[in-house]
């Protein structure tokens, strides 16, 4: 990520851009463009050598105004408190857009765990609630996973929320391990959600998924079950790329034939990182990692990071490509959608595309509150429901209006929670 770039930036000027669409009154602008609280903590965690080290983390609720405030942690050396601010604003628009009774929120510490043992995790994990313990609670705020955190970073998080609360509260986080007060078919949700709404986009561009190519960048836990569920609609995936942590560098992974999407993930660490040796083996040809974006397919699925289509680079995307699939947050600048709006590429913009997180997150969190478990079939058929029904709302006012997709799933999502700060006398 360049240093110059700040996802708050243009968090707030997509908002303030559909603000001045709609004629939002001032002081809901002046509301709605910034969180509503914010926390800053150190966290001293006893290293296993003994030393302490004090690390570096946030919280942030940008908006609870529909619901208790609900967004992942981020586990990142380069976080920052703009980022996490951004994140957390995507947050409220994304639980708006497909309309289920949450805010938004977002929460981050500046650490790599690669380079932490399981026992330094789990001690950072347990400082971060004793931090945020009393700001936190299933109908105040709800963490779950997000880049680089994972299911048993939530158990830790659970156990120590309800340690310090002397009560059984699983609803306080989500993404907790199935079994544990986790939901079946939250792991695979994001990616599923994704391709939910990307099968919806090629339905309305009169395009069959099967006769589709696709290339993919980042292969964490969206990229790797986006990659599965477009696989099951018979699309071909040539390209996957993915952020090698020992290099320090991005690689591109390229398969004329096709990626088998199972195989690759059997060869792909718990960060995402792929496998160099092992990839070479089955065949696959390693290109640069900016590669992904350049090739000649009919759909990209950016999946990792913010700030990946950018200006700089979105003039090399092929002519060939009419949909993007946002899996990540933040993927596409404002400059690089000036770009896509003019030739015309119909975007699935994150906060829409990647809900699917999220909700089913909202329905783990319903099953922990009343501790009762539903079926893996009933959970992925709700979350489908969920996403078709938000993605032809926007793209029956994007028709209507004449709108750019981005545009039109803020319009919705700013006029729920407008409505919802004006009814309850906020502003
Ligand atoms: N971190 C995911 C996101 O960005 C999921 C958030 C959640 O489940 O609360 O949407």
């Amino acid at each position: 990520m360049s240093a110059a770039y700040n996802p708050y930036a243009t968090a707030q000027k997509q908002f303030d851009d559909v603000a001045d669409m709609i004629q939002l009154e001032p002081a809901v602008r002046e509301f709605l463009r910034q969180p509503m609280r914010e926390y800053h903590f150190t966290i001293p965690v006893r290293m296993d050598n003994g030393e302490v080290r004090v690390f570096k983390g946030f919280r942030v609720q940008h908006n609870d105004a529909r619901g208790p405030a609900k967004g992942g942690i981020r586990f990142h050396p380069h976080e920052t408190i703009d980022t996490v601010r951004a994140l957390a604003m995507w947050m409220t628009w994304k639980c708006s857009v497909v309309d289920i009774p949450l805010g938004g929120a977002k929460g981050g510490i500046v650490c790599d765990p690669h380079h932490l043992s399981e026992r330094e995790q789990e001690r950072l994990c347990r400082g971060w609630v004793r931090q945020m313990a009393k700001n936190l609670g299933p109908f105040l705020d709800v963490p779950a996973p997000d880049v680089m955190s994972n299911a048993q970073h939530m158990l830790w998080i659970m156990d120590e929320y309800e340690t310090i609360s002397g009560g059984k509260y699983p609803g306080v986080i989500t993404g907790k391990p199935v079994g544990m007060g986790g939901s079946l078919g939250r792991t695979e949700a994001t990616g599923f959600g994704v391709i939910y709404t990307l099968r919806e986009a090629l339905r309305e561009l009169g395009i069959t998924p099967s006769t589709t190519t696709a290339a993919i960048q980042g292969f964490g836990n969206v990229g790797q079950y986006a990659a599965k569920m477009y696989q099951q609609l018979g699309g071909t995936i040539t390209a996957v790329s993915c952020w090698d942590h020992n290099d320090q560098k991005a690689y591109t992974f390229y398969n004329k034939n096709g990626v088998d999407a199972e195989a690759l993930a059997g060869i792909t660490s718990v960060y995402g990182d792929i496998d160099k040796e092992k990839a070479q083996d089955l065949g696959y040809e390693i290109l640069p990692g900016e590669a992904w974006l350049e090739q000649a397919v009919d759909i990209l699925i950016p999946a990792a990071l913010e700030n990946q289509i950018t200006g700089a680079n979105a003039g090399n995307i092929s002519k060939q490509v009419k949909v993007i699939a946002e899996g990540a947050n933040g993927p596409t600048t404002p400059e690089a959608d000036q770009v896509l709006k003019e030739r015309e590429i119909f975007v699935i913009p994150d906060f829409l595309a990647n809900a699917g997180g999220v909700t089913c997150s909202y329905f783990e969190q319903v099953q922990s509150n009343m501790n009762y478990y539903w079926e893996k079939e009933e959970i992925l058929e709700k979350l489908d429901t969920k996403m078709t029904n938000a993605f032809l709302a926007v793209s029956s006012l994007a028709r209507e209006k004449n709108l750019y997709m981005r545009d039109a799933a803020y319009v919705i999502a700013i006029n729920r929670v407008a409505e919802a700060v004006k009814k309850r006398g906020w502003v």
